[in-house]
């Protein structure tokens, strides 16, 4: 079939069909959901990335109550998590994880630190923000709050810090990021100022109401019988990295039909068959990585010179070295990116194609 694009299995998934797909997919640094008791945990059934598998309720609800948003920031149980350009505040000892502290150090930032962002409930219904504190010239002393903590570099420390909390990580990095760079009314030009705890920005001038941006990207391994593409895009030239071609999705566009002109844009290949693997957030600073596998119906690859140093198929022999760091002179991405996934379900078999 060559236009159908399918949602994991053929079918709509299963309760079955995922607990079956668990038992034969690895779980190097991808955690599959223990038990099926609600709705929640349904959604991490199939593939959890780093910078998925966010626990908190959002309070939907709560945020749109802007008095009880400001008691909530002062509550004793609230937990707030600093970033200083963007960086996040994470402890390293007894284990590594975000370090959160209470909000008395609010008292002494400046104005144009701009004010907790919510995050959403714990399980115990602790309210959580983040803070972005980049106009405190030194952040030294609010890092000393939290015991053997700094302010580190987001991606390094997510594979480190327990799966949930890199969710965590994505969901406040990319929204104090989005309120840095949006803090002008795109209409008018006026300073807006942010509602529902972060969720929405409005201008006082015109009433525009601005939402903060996901970008999505189509990530996709091509693949035809026992072979697929791997590329090095114009800025990883003369290296060794190779991985999944990928690309923003355009306007107007579905998500097969972005898949496809990507392929044909970067490889010069046809794409047929388009099926969906899993999806992960990306935040630097915002995008969602939609992961596919992609069926090449040609062969001949005629790589888009002005976007690629290098587009090649490679076999499923080779790509199964490269997963263990044994092909000589190609390197493909580790476990952290959502490409090693797409290329290890296609080279393993699991892939749902
Ligand atoms: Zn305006």
């Amino acid at each position: 079939m060559l236009n159908s694009f399918s949602v994991s299995n053929a079918d709509t998934p299963t309760i079955e069909s995922l607990t079956e797909r668990k038992s034969h997919e690895s779980t190097d640094t991808v955690a599959c959901c223990e038990s099926f008791t609600n709705y929640r945990e349904l959604n991490h059934l199939s593939y959890t990335h780093i910078f998925a598998g966010n626990s908190f309720d959002r309070g939907d609800h709560e945020r749109r109550d802007e008095e009880l948003l400001k008691k909530m920031i002062r509550q004793d149980n609230t937990k707030l998590l600093p970033f200083h350009k963007l960086q996040p505040l994470v402890r390293r000892s007894p284990e590594a994880e975000l370090a959160w502290i209470g909000h008395d150090f609010l008292d002494g930032l400046p104005e144009e630190a701009g004010g907790p962002k919510f995050l959403g409930f714990d399980a115990d219904r602790n309210p959580h923000f983040a803070v972005d504190i980049s106009a405190v010239e030194d952040p030294s002393g609010i890092a000393s709050l939290a015991s053997d903590a700094s302010f580190e570099d987001g991606r390094a420390a997510a594979t480190d810090i327990p799966q949930d909390q890199s969710g965590i990580l994505a969901q406040a990095r990319s929204n104090l990021n989005w309120h840095s760079q949006h803090r002008f009314c795109s209409v008018c030009g006026n300073e807006s100022q942010s509602f529902r705890g972060g969720l929405m920005r409005q201008c006082p001038k015109c009433s525009s109401q601005h939402f903060p941006r996901t970008d999505p990207v189509a990530i996709m391994l091509v693949y035809k019988g026992d072979k697929c593409v791997l590329g090095q895009t114009l800025a990883r030239q003369n290296s060794t990295f190779y991985s999944c071609l990928a690309g923003f999705m355009d306007q107007g566009e579905a998500i097969e039909e972005g898949v496809r002109r990507e392929v044909m844009e970067e490889a010069g290949l046809k794409v047929g068959n388009v099926t969906y693997h899993s999806s992960q957030p990306w935040p630097f600073p915002s995008s969602l990585m939609i992961g596919c596998h992609a069926e090449a119906i040609s062969d001949e690859i005629v790589a888009d010179p002005g976007e690629m140093a290098a587009v090649r198929w490679f076999t499923k022999d080779e790509v199964k070295l490269a997963l263990e760091d044994k092909l000589e002179g190609v390197n493909i991405p580790g476990p952290i990116a959502i490409a090693h996934h797409l290329i290890k379900a296609w080279a393993y078999d699991t892939a749902n194609i």
